[in-house]
């Protein structure tokens, strides 16, 4: 039986961040990844503060090569009012930009840098069981041959994103109370795209904050575009290859003129139920990060950012486990990651009972205000300096109440 030090589940960007940083510290590490890449998964606008975690790995520069759309701000839409929302103005002194990717290239390219630096990977191996314990962890295997292998590990990062290998597998699924929704997505030629305005991400909200609308261009002249409400609405857009989402997208103020003569790159899918959560992000001999933790909402693309930023703090903690630490994985991993996302849960329930949509679409909103929600769609959601992040719980309906108040008076 092959024995390693980590063995990681899944190479998407929680994989390949946290098997690079364990591989440079020197440790026997594998990658298990069921498919084989490139391979579409949904998720394309980055969040300026993974370009730290990418950087720390030595990620930066392959990415940069790539030539990616870079994206400097987002802006959100609602009926005839737009707000922009720019990286440079924040709050939070990190990055300023980052990139709009496809993630079949993107992720291709992070796993692909990781094996340059040694890490060995194995596609079309779906691991189909996992036994932990105290000193080993025995994970099994199957080949694309179909062939069954063994693997004794010291310890085992689950970053299987929807695959969600360990909260199966050890019954660790949770419900998530917000309502079932789903999202439907496709690409489309863009080449009348133009400046600035063109280049950016826009959220637009309509149904009476029941739904929106997504735009994501990307550098080769085609945007990505997706439509998110309940799942009886999105479902309808599925149904009859494109037609009625194209319609759709057209009668958007925004996008009609720039989409009326373009062709869909692919016909229009489908992702319903999305929404998970795992009840607890670790236990004995393992430890879980990116998605397959918890997946809230795309509203904020937090996503991926979520995803590099888990994998690469449970790299470290790996680590010092495994040179004699005592790692209390409660506070120090999972508390800690469940706090950034709980900034984020803020900002997506107040989109959608409207707290957010009054606070980013207010006649006038205070610059301060607007450098503090700017960090956060940045991804500096465990800057505690800053006062939203640190009482986004209270600050977001107090806020949207008082703006209330003032619009009507
Ligand atoms: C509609 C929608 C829009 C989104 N938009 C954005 C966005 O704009 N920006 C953003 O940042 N995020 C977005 N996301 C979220 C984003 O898709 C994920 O958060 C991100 O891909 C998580 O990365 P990950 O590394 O955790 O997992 P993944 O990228 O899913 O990678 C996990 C890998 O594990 C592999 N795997 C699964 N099971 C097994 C197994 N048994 N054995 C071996 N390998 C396995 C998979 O094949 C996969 O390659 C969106 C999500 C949805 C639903």
């Amino acid at each position: 039986m092959e024995k390693i030090d980590v063995l990681i589940i899944g190479a998407g960007p929680a994989g390949s961040v946290s098997s690079a940083y364990l591989n440079k510290l020197g440790y026997k590490t594998l990658v298990l990844e069921k498919t084989q890449f490139p391979r579409f998964v949904i998720g394309e606008s980055l969040l300026p503060h993974c370009m730290d975690h990418l950087e720390e790995v030595g990620f930066l520069e392959n990415v940069k090569k790539a030539g990616f759309q870079i994206k400097t701000g987002a802006a959100f839409y609602k009926g005839d009012k737009r707000v922009d929302f720019l990286f440079e103005n924040q709050f939070t002194k990190g990055w300023t930009w980052t990139w709009q990717v496809k993630r079949a290239e993107f992720d291709t390219i992070l796993i692909n840098t990781a094996k340059e630096q040694g890490v060995p990977v194995k596609f079309r191996s779906e691991v189909t069981s996992v036994k932990c314990g105290p000193d080993k962890q025995i994970v099994t295997y199957m080949d694309e041959y179909e062939v069954e292998h063994t693997v004794e590990a010291r310890f085992i990062i689950d970053a299987s994103g929807y695959g969600r290998v360990l909260p199966r597998l050890f019954n660790l699924e949770e419900e998530v109370s917000t309502p079932a929704r789903g999202a439907v997505f496709c690409h489309i030629h863009d080449t009348k795209r133009t400046g600035k305005q063109g280049e950016n991400i826009f959220m637009h909200s309509f149904r009476n904050n029941k739904a929106w609308i997504w735009a994501i261009p990307f550098s080769d002249k085609t945007t990505s575009v997706g439509v998110v409400s309940d799942t009886e609405f999105v479902g309808e857009f599925a149904e009859d290859g494109g037609k009625k989402f194209l319609e759709h997208i057209r009668s958007f103020k925004d996008l009609n003129g720039r989409f009326a003569e373009e062709e869909l790159v692919f016909q229009p899918r489908e992702i319903l139920g999305y929404a998970k959560r795992a009840k607890q992000l670790h236990g004995e001999g393992y430890v879980m990060c990116g998605n397959a933790t918890e997946f809230l909402d795309p509203i904020f693309s937090s996503g991926v950012t979520l995803a590099t930023g888990s994998g690469l703090l449970a790299a470290k903690l790996v680590h010092r486990q495994l040179t004699g630490e005592i790692i209390d994985w409660q506070t120090q991993y999972e508390d800690l990651m469940r706090k950034g996302v709980d900034v984020f849960r803020s900002f997506v329930l107040g989109w959608y009972n409207g707290d957010i949509q009054t606070i980013f679409f207010a006649n006038a909103i205070e610059a301060n205000i607007k450098e503090q929600v700017c960090s956060i769609l940045a991804g500096y959601v465990w800057d505690e300096n800053n006062p939203l992040v640190k009482k986004h719980k209270t600050i977001v309906p107090a806020l949207a109440q008082v703006i209330r108040m003032n619009e009507v008076a």
